[in-house]
């Protein structure tokens, strides 16, 4: 098919002339492709994104979402595109065959993404977001968190965010006061609040997984307590959510992407709940919370 979403000869250049992009396939990770395998990935993310991510970006654009009776509505016409996006596979690109990915090229997987983007970069920083999250615990999960987390995310159903900013820390994240308390049974117990997390809240997948970062107390202050090298990463387990735990939207729209974009929650606390480290650390941690979860164990 031919949209006028991207130049398909601006691509060729980059990918082809300039980049010399097939040459990757010399390597063992990704001797199954070829040019004609890239190709297709192109042709096939060019027609998501014309026929089901381009023709709703106006109406996500009008219709912002809102919150009626606690929950996020979005138009349904970005739960069809997603679900069409998820069918494809394109969401696990670049990972391993090993978890369901198809083993491309970075290079290659980005420029086929540019077509959503193109299309519709609201609606296409879901999937986005959620890739980034399953990068992370693929890179510091253990088995059973990738199983956990990560096949529900390469399959769809679950989605993924990143939880950094806080009240009074955007830029700043050496600010973060958020904190992960040891437990016992080696979990961590969450308090603190977090703010403009895109995609923080939506009725779009059966579940949310949250990456939150967070300060083990006693470490060190300032930067040094969140550095990437020092930092663990954790979730929790969708039925290790104890009865104190809260999360809230205040409101869905506050903040926006620039068109349609992912609802970005104003302020999301929580007060306790469970989060599972994943990766090296001792003074920070990332932790997520399923959202479901925590609504269940509001009170
Ligand atoms: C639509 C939207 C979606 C978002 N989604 C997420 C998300 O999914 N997850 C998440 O964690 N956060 C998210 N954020 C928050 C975002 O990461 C922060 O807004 C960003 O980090 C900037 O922080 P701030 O807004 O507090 O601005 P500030 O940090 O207060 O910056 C204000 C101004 O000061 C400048 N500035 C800051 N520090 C310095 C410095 N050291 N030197 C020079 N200039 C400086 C900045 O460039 C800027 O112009 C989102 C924000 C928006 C608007």
């Amino acid at each position: 098919m031919s949209s006028t979403l991207l130049s398909r000869r601006d691509l060729r250049f980059l990918l082809y002339e300039w980049l010399d992009a097939p040459r990757l396939t010399e390597r063992p990770r990704y001797a199954e492709h070829s040019r004609e395998t890239f190709d297709d990935v192109l042709d096939l993310a060019e027609r998501v994104a014309a026929e089901h991510f381009a023709p709703h970006n106006r109406a996500a654009d009008t219709s912002e979402p809102t919150v009626e009776g606690g929950r996020v509505r979005t138009i349904p016409q970005v739960k069809a595109a997603l679900d069409v996006f998820s069918r494809t596979g394109l969401l696990a690109a670049t990972m391993d065959s090993s978890v369901g990915g198809m083993q491309l090229p970075h290079v290659v997987s980005a420029a086929a993404f540019g077509y959503l983007q193109a299309a519709n970069v609201g609606t296409s920083a879901y999937p986005f977001l959620t890739v980034g999250n399953a990068n992370l615990l693929l890179a510091h999960g253990s088995a059973a968190q990738v199983d956990t987390f990560v096949r529900p995310m390469v399959q769809g159903r679950f989605f993924g965010t990143m939880c950094l900013s806080e009240p009074q820390a955007g830029s700043s994240l050496a600010d973060i006061t958020t904190r992960a308390e040891p437990q016992d049974d080696g979990s961590h117990r969450l308090f603190g609040t977090k703010m403009w997390i895109s995609g923080g809240d939506h009725e779009l997948a059966e579940n949310i997984v949250h990456l939150v970062l967070a300060r083990i107390p006693g470490g060190p202050p300032g930067v040094k307590g969140i550095s990437r090298s020092s930092c663990r990463r954790c979730w929790s387990a969708p039925t290790a959510c104890p009865a104190r735990a809260t999360t809230w939207c205040w409101s869905a729209s506050t903040t926006r992407w620039a068109t349609g974009g992912p609802p970005t929650p104003c302020s999301t606390s929580a007060r306790g709940c469970t989060g599972r480290t994943a990766g090296p650390g001792r003074s920070a941690t990332w932790w997520g919370s399923p959202t479901r979860a925590w609504r269940r164990c509001s009170t």
